[in-house]
């Protein structure tokens, strides 16, 4: 049987073996160091914003 220890990451949808876990979303090193470096000001920063919304509407549900 094949091990499959890749996840996808809810930022960029692509699989990764390295990343982190927030609650039950995987996201991977990446995008979290790209988030880390985004500014409020960056064109991005929304988007990062929406995906990460998605786990705590999760999570407080
Ligand atoms: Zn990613």
């Amino acid at each position: 049987m094949e091990e499959n220890r890749q996840k996808t990451c809810i930022i960029c949808n692509e699989e990764k073996e390295e990343g982190i876990t927030v609650i039950t979303e995987f996201i991977c090193t990446s995008c979290e160091s790209e988030m880390v470096q985004t500014k409020v000001e960056d064109d991005r920063y929304p988007f990062f914003v929406r995906q990460l919304k998605q786990l705590w509407v999760r999570f407080n549900a």
